[in-house]
């Protein structure tokens, strides 16, 4: 006689969607009279919620679930064994192929570009020798990299990413600040890269991290007896115990919202630092040293030609301190590298080069309605023209375009033309009538 459980469950395996989910189709389960029981945990049909047959045997509902997890369980742990365990450096990219895939996506940057190649390659050359103990310990490099903002430093961050084969993540510096006040905890950086390595300490202990705006976190004077500011050095010297490699723990939530969550402690020792900041207003730092070192030789006056466009290529280490970053951080940081200011030339090449350029993005917008949308050649130009005239840099470009094409893609889709020419005039048009347009005739 089957009893309140027995009937429920032969109702919810005959109904249709157990029945389609059944990998073996068919409604034999619970249908004979006899006694089934799980071959997993022996207990009988009455006592489990559903049994599933197989060939020669049965499983319960809960041994399939407990299967499951352990299938998944183990699936992961292999999977991230080959992520972050076993590096093959005859496999992996060599800085040559790494800047290589960098240059489809980035236009110039080139030194930062083989910087940051070197760094990931040597990176793994580390991990790759950390049981050794007996050989020469070789060191991690953090980079520190500086560029006015837009110039694409997150898209580098973004871009290596794809190829590489330790967890990764991009953490932004603007959030964190001292203990005690609104925001972060230093720790907490490494909540999302532990999220990322799906919580297996032991890969996130090998990743990188990618830390955006690292000049926010800067001193706001070069001198030191000053009153300590909220935003500044206490917060540095968390980030440097990261830097140089401590046991921290790490809230898995992040933030505080979760006073009784459990801290995971993760050792930072192996894990690499990539720190980007735009350092507003450095140049003139930098201008201040070259200027200072310049004056009374003549003859070094003479030999050294400053290009005062671009500041950026002659940083050193002094200037990030005059800037505001302590010294030990700034040790910690030893690869030091720039990105250029964008010209006309790297804005033009921005919006039709890279692999997934705006305009190949437009194109494949429209070519899903069937359209074949094209842009006559000046409207790069006054596209670019517009982005300088802004000042927006490569950031604008996206906005511009998508000021010109809004119409156009409003209409299109209804009036299923087969091709779209944007020529200068509707270029032009569409700008003067767009928020964007306004906004800067308005100003
Ligand atoms: P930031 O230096 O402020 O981090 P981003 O990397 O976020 O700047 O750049 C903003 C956008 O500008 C990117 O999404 C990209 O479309 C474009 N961009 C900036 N610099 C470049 C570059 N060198 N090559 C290609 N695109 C770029």
């Amino acid at each position: 006689m089957p009893n309140a459980l027995h009937a429920k469950k032969h109702l919810a395996f005959n109904s249709p969607k157990a029945q389609a989910l059944s990998p073996f189709n068919s409604p034999t389960i619970m249908a004979k009279q006899q006694r089934q029981y799980c071959s997993f945990c022996g207990r009988p049909d009455t006592e489990v919620g559903m049994l599933i047959a197989g060939v020669s045997g049965y499983i319960c509902n809960e041994c399939a679930e407990q299967a499951y997890e352990i299938a998944r369980e183990t699936m992961q742990h292999s999977k991230k064994g080959g992520k972050a365990g076993d590096l093959d450096l005859k496999k992996l990219p060599k800085p040559q192929e790494i800047k290589a895939f960098l240059d489809q996506y980035v236009i110039g940057q080139d030194d930062a570009k083989r910087y940051l190649s070197v760094s990931v390659y040597n990176h793994y050359k580390r991990l790759m020798q950390e049981d050794k103990a007996d050989e020469v310990e070789i060191e991690k490099s953090n980079i520190i990299i500086v560029g006015s903002t837009g110039t694409g430093k997150t898209l580098l961050a973004r871009t290596i990413a794809k190829l590489l084969k330790v967890p990764f993540t991009i953490v932004d510096a603007t959030v964190l600040t001292e203990a005690g006040y609104v925001g972060e905890d230093i720790e907490s950086i490494l909540t999302r890269l532990l999220q990322v390595a799906d919580y297996d300490v032991k890969a996130a202990e090998k990743g990188i991290v990618f830390i955006d705006e690292i000049d926010k976190i800067a001193r706001k004077s070069d001198n030191p007896s000053i009153t300590r500011d909220v935003s500044g050095e206490g917060v540095q010297q968390g980030l440097l115990k990261l830097l140089e490699g401590s046991v921290v723990n790490v809230p898995p939530q992040g933030g505080r919202k979760h006073p009784e969550q459990k801290m995971i402690a993760v050792d930072t020792k192996n894990i690499l630092f990539i720190c980007g900041g735009a350092f507003d207003g450095i140049e003139k730092k930098i201008a201040q040293r070259l200027n200072t070192h310049v004056v009374g030789y003549s003859s070094v006056q003479n030999t050294l030609r400053i290009d005062k466009e671009n500041m950026m290529q002659y940083i050193s280490p002094q200037d990030l301190k005059s800037f505001g970053l302590i010294p030990e951080i700034i040790g910690r940081m030893p690869v030091l590298t720039y990105l250029n200011p964008l010209s006309r030339e790297a804005l033009l090449a921005i919006l039709t080069e890279p692999k997934n350029a705006i305009v190949k993005q437009y194109v494949k917008l429209f070519e899903m309605d069937g359209v074949e949308l094209t842009f006559a050649p000046e409207v790069y130009e006054y596209i670019v023209d517009k982005a300088i005239e802004f000042k927006l840099g490569a950031r604008g470009l996206r906005s511009i375009v998508e000021s010109i094409m809004m119409d156009a893609m409003f209409d299109i889709p209804t009036r299923g033309d087969k091709h779209f020419e944007v020529t200068l005039d509707y270029a032009r048009s569409q700008m003067e009538k767009s928020n964007l347009g306004r906004l800067q005739a308005g100003e």
